[in-house]
């Protein structure tokens, strides 16, 4: 599963409305219900019809509400987690208006108001590409948060021609061709049609005396210092956005995002689901008998735990509130203690024979534990998590 964040420049995380709220839906709205209160509410925000202050936020609003709520999974992962980024639509994070119309809100405006609205020049600016990294974090960094510096190497403008491509005190020069538009038209009779330039690719310019360094692309690749501050309690799986910091854009575009990956190493001792904390401790048939207090460890120390008489193997214990702290809240998630009963082995011979006694005074018989029905289902599961 992923879980997925969003971030705004240096991992600080937007407070957002709920996206029901936004649409001005119930929690329980059908697809139906929800698209007409897109539909309709996205028409009264547009930024070309309305220029009231505040219209621009509550359409982009609008857009992340609906891309979520569309789309039964990321639903279904809001209704759970409540605020994430889905990383759809652009993502909100910090990025500003200008740039929609390069984080694919053209597909979304040319199929609700009938395409065609604006056509893309050829040669115009051109966001940079998004970068994806899997960050590898340890099990306590992603229990308790972390920050994190690294470097990522990223396409970014060169620096002796300052992205223009054309050697320091020289300039590019307008393509002759097609006189700097990037198209040239051509004619057949009565048909007309335009095609990219073949002189200048598109660009619309020609460099005459190409940049040494970077061979005239304008572009070389860079080491770029990232700090990452992981939050308490971020998830397997979980993609954190960094705006800004993907691959410089092309013809004075903005830079792409940077996507971080989560990647969680698994602990020796713990295991994790969800927010609570697993672990397992051995007892003896004596400790389980007759009961005893052990110090277990937790993610956050040592903890004692009483074991009563009459324990048996597979027994959980939870201790409340001791698990992993919950994204973006003050509570935190349980631990669980699974019990393993090691039957004593090698016995000498006096040990046997005070066992045997214990066994005639037992009268003999096989031990009569009968697991109760509504323990049964959690055990299984937690019988399951240890037998992999
Ligand atoms: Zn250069
Ligand atoms: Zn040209």
């Amino acid at each position: 599963m992923v879980y997925i964040l969003s971030y705004a420049d240096g991992g600080k995380i937007l407070s957002k409305r709920d996206y029901y709220e936004v649409l001005g839906v119930s929690k329980t709205a059908t697809d139906t219900e929800i698209k007409k209160a897109y539909r309709k509410l996205s028409m009264k925000y547009h930024p070309d019809k309305n220029k009231d202050e505040g219209a621009t936020d509550k359409f982009k609003e609008v857009q992340e509400a609906y891309d979520v709520l569309s789309d039964s999974n990321k639903r279904a992962q809001y209704d759970q987690y409540g605020h994430t980024d889905f990383g759809g639509a652009g993502g909100f994070g910090g990025a500003g208006f200008e740039d929609f119309n390069f984080s694919g809100f053209g597909d979304i405006f040319d199929n609700i108001f009938g395409g065609g609205r604006r056509q893309r020049q050829y040669n115009g600016p051109i966001k940079g590409e998004d970068l994806t990294y899997t960050f590898k974090i340890t099990f306590m960094e992603a229990a308790f948060g972390a920050d994190k510096d690294f470097s990522i190497r990223r396409e970014d403008n060169c620096d002796d021609c300052k992205g223009t491509g054309a050697t320091a005190g020289t300039t590019k020069e307008t393509c002759p061709t097609c006189h700097g538009s990037g198209q040239v038209m051509s004619s057949m009779g009565f048909f007309q049609s335009v095609r990219t330039c073949p002189s200048c690719n598109g660009t619309g310019s020609i460099i005459k005396d190409p940049c040494k360094k970077c061979g005239g692309s304008g572009r070389i690749k860079k080491e770029r210092k990232i700090h990452l501050n992981v939050p308490a309690g971020v998830f397997e799986g979980a993609r954190i956005k960094i705006a800004n910091e993907g691959d410089a854009g092309k013809n004075g575009g903005p830079y792409g995002d940077l996507y971080i990956i989560i990647n969680i190493a698994p602990h020796d001792e713990f295991k994790r689901e969800g927010n609570d904390v697993y672990s397992e401790i051995k007892i003896n048939i004596f400790q389980a008998a007759l009961g005893d207090v052990l110090q277990i460890n937790t993610i956050h120390g040592k903890e004692d735990l009483e074991i009563p008489e009459g324990t048996q193997f597979g027994s959980t214990f939870r201790l409340k509130g001791k698990g992993i702290p919950k994204l973006r809240s003050d509570s935190k998630g349980d631990h669980y203690v699974f019990i393993k009963v090691v039957v004593p082995q090698h016995l000498n011979k006096e040990q046997k024979e005070k066992m045997e006694m214990l066994r005639h005074s037992l009268g003999n018989a096989p031990l009569t534990y009968k697991p109760r029905k509504e323990k049964k289902v959690f055990f299984e599961k937690i019988k399951d998590f240890f037998t992999d």
